[in-house]
């Protein structure tokens, strides 16, 4: 048998954070309440770690956006410390979903409610996304995405129904 002294691995306070979360596995099922839409496809369902991460990003927000309402400055060290740790958590939690498809996943890849995981780019209504249900090839034309006809209507989520709305005719 090994003698050698085992040395305590001591993880960071905001990846402890998180494994208690996920080892108390006590989320509120009003967390995510986008419901399916149709036509999507379900490509999986997220696990413990990834509902830990995705509850306490939205925390993580909430907490910087009421720090703001109570008057804290948006560059103060007590917001941007919130936004910090939810967008490294971000990053951690894609890596977790990615790695979890063996990042053979869609482009896009869509929450909904019951912690279930979709094909995003079945229903995203950017224009790179119609425009390859479409079967058009954008490749290396730019020029050629904006006459392209896709319909810009429909739902508007966010960064991409504002990328939707510069582009659209
Ligand atoms: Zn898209």
């Amino acid at each position: 048998m090994s003698e050698e002294k085992k040395e305590a691995v001591v993880l960071p306070e905001f990846i402890q954070v998180l494994v208690q979360m996920a080892e108390g596995n006590n989320f509120a099922e009003g967390s995510l309440d986008e419901p399916i839409a149709d036509g999507e496809r379900i490509i999986g369902e997220m696990n413990l770690w990834q509902k830990a991460c995705y509850v306490r990003m939205n925390s993580l927000r909430k907490q910087a956006s009421e720090a703001v309402e109570m008057g804290a400055e948006m560059e103060s060290e007590e917001v941007q410390a919130f936004l910090r740790e939810a967008e490294a958590i971000k990053g951690i939690f894609g890596i977790s979903v990615r790695e979890g498809m063996e990042n053979k996943g869609p482009a896009v890849i869509g929450m909904r409610q019951g912690w279930i995981l979709v094909d995003g780019a079945d229903t995203c209504d950017c224009p790179v996304c119609q425009a390859r249900r479409a079967g058009i090839d954008l490749s290396g034309d730019v020029e050629g995405m904006m006459v392209v006809e896709i319909g810009m209507g429909g739902r508007s989520r966010g960064p991409e129904g504002l990328l939707a709305r510069l582009l659209g005719r």
